[in-house]
């Protein structure tokens, strides 16, 4: 993801430094004209999965784009005497089905199809006032209301997709207020596994990347959590520039008498202004004092 600034600087810059980014964006361009010239409704009734959900979400009180037959048929053509004018509301003009861009006639039912734009309401609409006849032929019925001309009450189903878009909005809230401005990936260097630091150390080998999530660059101590353990760079850096990361390879030192066990949690703190901006846990192994354990 990036930030407008630095999209507006890469549409300015020159092609050369943004190859990456040219041609993604050549390609969206040929994938979007694609679905718009070739594909269309396609998308729309095979690739999207709403249409498939909605046989399972939907029951007779939910409120769909629908067309209300118990007032529109037996539907017929529009006759010039008022007398003649058939017992149903509907004219037959096809307007509905004229306008409606996954090209379904909806007074066949709620079809898969139906992406619920509504342009089959409206087109209606303009007919009934024309004719000058009751409007919302079309419109957000639920079937017991067509049926029976029950009015709407919120059913037990509602209620339970209520809850759960509200577990999922408080789970997505939570997510953005827990969210760090700084995040720290620390893994250990492949291929290694302890070195002893003369009589007293132990010292094992990490990779570290910071990614700063924040539109200002932030200055930076990188240290253990673990009082004793000291850190001996290979690549250093104190500064996260804005939007960006830093990587950093180090030794983690830790003295033989603090080790107890063969395989221990390292923690790693990252401060700035005095405060804890970010920790990342991962392992350090030692061979424990007064243990025996074979070096893989
Ligand atoms: S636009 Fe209305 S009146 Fe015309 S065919 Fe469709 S439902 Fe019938
Ligand atoms: S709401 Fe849109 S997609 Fe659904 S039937 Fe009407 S025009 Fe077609």
């Amino acid at each position: 993801m990036i930030s407008s600034d630095v999209l507006l600087k890469i549409i300015v810059g020159p092609v050369s430094g943004h190859i990456s980014g040219f041609v993604s964006i050549w390609l969206f361009t040929f994938i979007f004209y694609g679905v718009f010239t070739y594909v269309r409704e396609v998308v729309c009734t095979v690739i999207c999965p709403y249409g498939r959900l909605q046989g399972v979400l939907l029951d007779n009180q939910s409120l769909v784009v629908a067309y209300d037959f118990a007032r529109g048929e037996p539907r017929g053509h529009l006759q010039k005497n008022a007398d003649e004018l058939t017992a149903g509301d509907c004219i037959d003009c096809g307007l509905c089905v004229q306008v409606c861009p996954t090209g379904i006639d909806i007074r066949e039912g709620t079809q898969l199809e139906c992406v619920k734009c509504t342009a089959c309401i409206d087109s209606c609409k303009e007919v009934k006032i024309k004719i000058n006849r009751p409007k919302n032929l079309i419109g957000f019925f639920n079937q017991d209301f067509i049926n029976e001309r029950k009015p709407y009450k919120i059913g037990l189903k509602s209620y339970g997709y209520a809850a759960v878009l509200f577990v999922v909005m408080m789970v997505f809230s939570s997510l953005i207020y827990k969210r760090e401005d700084i995040q720290t990936t620390v893994l250990r260097a492949s291929g290694t596994l302890y070195q002893s630091r003369g009589a007293d150390k132990t010292s094992n080998l990490y990779n570290a990347e910071l990614i700063n999530k924040t539109n200002k660059a932030v200055k930076f101590t990188f240290r253990s959590k673990e009082k004793g353990d000291k850190i001996s760079f290979i690549q250093k850096a104190d500064l996260l520039p804005k939007e960006g990361s830093v990587h950093l390879t180090f030794f983690l030192i830790r003295k033989n008498n603090a080790i107890k066990k063969y395989k221990t949690d390292a923690v790693f703190e990252i401060i700035a202004n005095g405060k804890v901006l970010s920790t990342a846990t991962t392992s350090f192994f030692a061979q424990p004092e007064g243990i025996e354990i074979e070096n893989e």
